[in-house]
């Protein structure tokens, strides 16, 4: 008996029978790794589920407020479901924030001020923070730098270890504030594990426990039981067009974490004596609540789509990270590629696989806040989200394709697969 999807994707796509078999083979070898995420994304489902009913989410919250925005109930609300989700005691989710980099950079000018010092625990932060930092671009644009905040990192060890000695040695008595980045960003190293996150908050507090730890929890959210709030980071930071927006958030981004950070953040986004109690929603508050109720969901169909796309590419003798039977903290599969033109392929068919702009053959360009040339493939429904389906590669030696996303399993099997079938024809 033909299975129908493998039918479809034969006369559709041109999907050879033998990659078709390849298919069944692999889905039967990620079984258990499946079995994991279904787990973890039905006991997260169930928290944001017991979240929304304990704090009377109703159909009055998907108001829509202009002006100030004074006494908005559905922005308050998903503040506090947030909370409670994240376990923490307060959250800051705002359309205002048109970004992660935005989120973070909030964050940073939130708790730091002039003459303080700031650490980076797990190596260089995200590429977009340096410009925000100021270790890269021109000076006078306002950076931590310009504001006289100053800068130390420790290096991950080799294998992407955290350098607990080094960070020990690093934090004193007069840092105010420490950064770890959860998701692998453009490094080729796996994702930081919660309980090496936790080890890493621990290795800080030990030396002093008033440093204010905050964690870019960018493309972890929901991937594991825990968060980082839940192994003592005071602060955690994402984007809503990433995991906790489940595909549905338009913009916006969050910070979560102690009351009293989390106001000096709202301080900064909107003005000191304002804070959390302005800004309109607009009408966005349902899609950013609906997306938040979806998002344990949507995760777990990316990290399905990422576990095969991992197990197929190994048996084509390429690279992974993570591998397909690895451990998983954040939404992105990484493919070494070693060769230009494989990643630009393997990029032109994630695109060709997407529901929107199909026919567009990305390229690579220069892209504000990166320093090399980026190839990106993103046919998505919103603009720039990286909780559907995308890909994207900095044109550089060894070549990496970093993927993520997918709204749904079915579709990024299919992308993985066209983008296999092109790469063996070559
Ligand atoms: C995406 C991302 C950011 C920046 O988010 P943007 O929304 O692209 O500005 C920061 N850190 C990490 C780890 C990210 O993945």
């Amino acid at each position: 008996m033909q299975n129908k999807f493998h039918q479809l994707m034969q006369t559709e796509y041109g999907i050879s029978p033998e990659l078709c078999r390849l298919c069944d083979e692999i889905e039967q070898q990620v079984a258990p790794q499946f079995a994991k995420i279904q787990e973890t994304r039905d006991y997260n489902q169930l928290r944001v589920l017991r979240a929304m009913q304990q704090n009377g989410l109703s159909d009055r919250h998907f108001n829509f407020s202009t002006g100030y925005g004074y006494d908005d109930i559905g922005r308050d609300i998903l503040d506090r479901i947030y909370a409670d989700v994240f376990r923490c005691e307060d959250a800051l989710v705002r359309s205002q924030i048109i970004s992660g980099t935005q989120a973070l950079a909030v964050c940073l000018f939130g708790i730091l001020r002039p003459g303080d010092t700031v650490v980076a625990v797990t190596g260089k932060p995200y590429d977009t923070l340096e410009e925000v930092i100021g270790i890269r671009g021109e000076s006078g644009q306002g950076s931590l730098k310009d504001f006289g905040v100053h800068y130390q990192q420790v290096d991950l060890l080799p294998g992407g270890i955290p350098d607990y000695e080094g960070i020990r040695k690093a934090i004193g008595p007069d840092t105010k504030m420490a950064i770890l980045q959860r998701s692998r960003g453009y490094d080729y190293r796996e994702a930081l594990s919660i309980e090496t996150i936790e080890k890493v908050i621990a290795a800080v507090k030990e030396v002093n426990p008033d440093t204010v730890v905050m964690c870019d929890n960018c493309y972890g959210e929901f991937v594991c039981d825990r968060e980082p709030t839940d192994v003592g980071a005071d602060l955690i930071v994402g984007s809503l067009i990433k995991n906790p927006g489940g595909g549905l958030a338009q913009t916006g981004g969050y910070i979560a974490g102690k009351k009293a950070y989390v106001e000096m953040c709202a301080s900064r986004l909107t003005a000191p004596g304002l804070g959390k109690h302005v800004g309109a929603s607009l009408g966005t508050s349902r899609g950013m609540l609906q997306g938040f109720y979806l998002a344990p969901h949507t995760v777990a169909e990316c990290l399905q789509g990422a576990v095969f796309t991992a197990a197929l590419f190994e048996r084509l003798g390429f690279d992974t990270s993570p591998k397909a039977d690895s451990v998983r903290s954040d939404i992105i599969q990484a493919i070494r590629f070693e060769d230009s033109k494989k990643l630009e392929t393997f990029c032109q068919m994630i695109q060709a696989a997407a529901p929107v702009d199909s026919f567009v053959v990305p390229e690579a360009w220069d892209m504000p806040g990166y320093e090399a040339q980026v190839i990106m493939a993103a046919g998505a429904f919103v603009q720039g989200s990286s909780i559907e389906l995308s890909a994207d590669g900095p044109m550089i030696p060894p070549y990496i394709a970093f993927m993520q996303g997918g709204l749904t399993y079915a579709n990024v099997k299919l992308a993985a697969l066209m983008a296999a079938s092109k790469l063996l024809g070559q």
